[in-house]
């Protein structure tokens, strides 16, 4: 999911419409919006993209100079207005809205513990547990309150809470989920990306750091913390795969990161080929890479469509087999003949790979070798990203070989965990260059609990 929010601008709706729409790519199930002038709520939610979901009027309508915003990529098919955020409750005569990215690894069982207290809960969102951890705080100010809620919670996450005059911060004490904070004339933003200030002119001031929680209120910036900074794990597949391009995590930029996971990777695992060639859009920056280490030219052999919607027609099993592609196409001209190297991010149930490399043969490949800027996804992710369980990824259950012949390619390679280590180039004093590597080394930050209960987190 992808957050957003302004504190002290008179146009916090429009800018965070912006903001949320640069954000897009971290989920497009639904997107929602809550503002306030000082003393009211208002608030708009629904299915879809950001421009699907706002129009001019609702923008309109979302006064005051507040903000916070979400969009959605759901985990667990939980899939439902209901779980749109930001959710809004009630709070002690006024209200609360919370945005998030993120999941909470000990949410279930807050939440087995309220219920048995007698909570009601609204929706199945990890989120709200933090709410009633606020609502039911014996504090009698709500920075206290907030900042006990908080303790109470583990997991990776970057929220935004607002109540009627003031805006609470806060990201995990690993840093697992991306949150950046930055000015724009005298508001200040926030959202999980950079690129959401490029998009609306906010000049970056930094990451915020594990543990920490901001309050702005019309003092201005508070900086605090919640608990003692942890191990810093900032979310490998932020830079494999999540990110924009153009955005930086950590003041690292993610398409020179990639470039250069293209580039060990190249060196990791060099074959003679053609062409080079990136499945889009995540893609590209290591092709790039791949291509420049080995002199190999880089080609567009795949290209993506664009307007590939959710509610589409999706083409039928019968009509696919015919050829029906609705995502992805190969450049036939390009790969017709050639020895081809494909380049992706990651292989998690494999479908992916195996529809490409068929792809790329029908359109005339003579060899396709597949290279992976990631090490194989063998472990499911506690933190928000999506995945499958255990059983159904891939690389839990099959070598490298069995993975090779299953998505019918001439030769496999995956990054090494080193040479993703290396590529990404963060300090070399922090314990895995203060990446969270768990899907691949399982090795978490934090501790997990039930993979059944992992559930719906966004
Ligand atoms: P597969 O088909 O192997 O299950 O999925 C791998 C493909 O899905 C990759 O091309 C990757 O770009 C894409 N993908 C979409 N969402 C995610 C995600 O949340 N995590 C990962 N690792 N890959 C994803
Ligand atoms: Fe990211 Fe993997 Fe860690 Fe999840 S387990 S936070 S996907 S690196
Ligand atoms: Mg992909």
């Amino acid at each position: 999911c992808g957050v957003f929010g302004v504190f002290g601008h008179p146009e916090a709706s429009a800018l965070s419409f912006f903001g949320l729409h640069a954000l897009q790519h971290r989920g497009e199930e639904s997107a929602g919006l809550c503002t306030t002038d000082g003393n009211e709520f208002f608030y708009h939610r629904g299915m879809g993209l950001v421009k699907e979901v706002f129009d001019n009027d609702k923008i309109q309508y979302l006064k005051g100079s507040m903000a916070i915003g979400h969009v959605r990529y759901s985990t667990s098919g939980e899939s439902k207005l209901q779980n749109a955020q930001p959710l809004v409750f009630k709070y002690r005569g006024g209200d609360i809205a919370i945005a998030t990215n993120g999941n909470l690894v000990n949410a279930a069982e807050i939440r087995r513990e309220l219920e048995e207290e007698g909570s009601i809960f609204q929706t199945t969102s990890d989120t709200e547990v933090v709410i009633h951890l606020i609502a039911r705080s014996k504090r009698d100010n709500i920075e206290d309150a907030v900042k006990d809620a908080l303790k109470r919670v583990e997991g990776g996450f970057a929220f935004l809470i607002m109540v009627h005059d003031k805006l609470f911060v806060a990201q995990d004490k690993n840093a697992l989920r991306p949150l950046v904070i930055g000015k724009l004339g005298d508001a200040y933003t926030f959202a999980s990306e950079t690129c959401a200030f490029e998009t609306i002119g906010a000049v970056y001031l930094r990451d915020i750091k594990p543990g920490e929680m901001l309050i702005v209120d019309k003092n201005g910036l508070r900086e605090e913390r919640f608990a003692e900074m942890e191990r810093r794990a900032i979310c490998a597949m932020e830079f494999i795969y999540f990110s924009r391009p153009d955005s930086d995590l950590d003041e690292i930029n993610i398409h020179m990161a990639r470039k250069r996971m293209g580039q060990v990777l190249a060196q990791e695992s060099f074959v003679d080929a053609d062409v080079i060639t990136g499945v889009p859009d995540s893609s590209i920056s290591a092709a790039i890479g791949f291509a420049e280490q080995t002199g190999i030219p880089y080609e567009i052999g795949l290209i993506k469509n664009r307007y590939t919607g959710r509610t589409f027609i999706q083409p039928s099993q019968e009509l696919r087999e015919r050829g029906v592609k609705m995502k992805l196409s190969a450049v036939r001209k390009v790969v017709e003949g050639k020895r081809v190297v494909m380049i992706d991010d990651s292989i998690v149930r494999g479908t992916t790979s195996l529809r490409i490399v068929n792809m790329l043969r029908e359109a005339g490949a003579a060899e396709v070798h597949v290279r992976i800027t990631s090490p194989p996804y063998k472990n499911p992710c506690f933190y928000g990203i999506d995945t499958p369980s255990r059983k159904e990824l891939i690389a839990s259950s099959k070598s490298i070989e069995e993975i090779r012949k299953a998505i019918n390619a001439d030769s496999l390679h995956f990054l090494t965990k080193e040479g993703l280590l290396e590529a990404v180039g963060r300090t070399k004093d922090e314990y895995n260059r203060g990446m969270c590597m768990g899907c691949f080394d399982n090795d978490y930050p934090t501790k997990v609990f039930d993979e059944e209960e992992a559930g719906c987190g966004c």
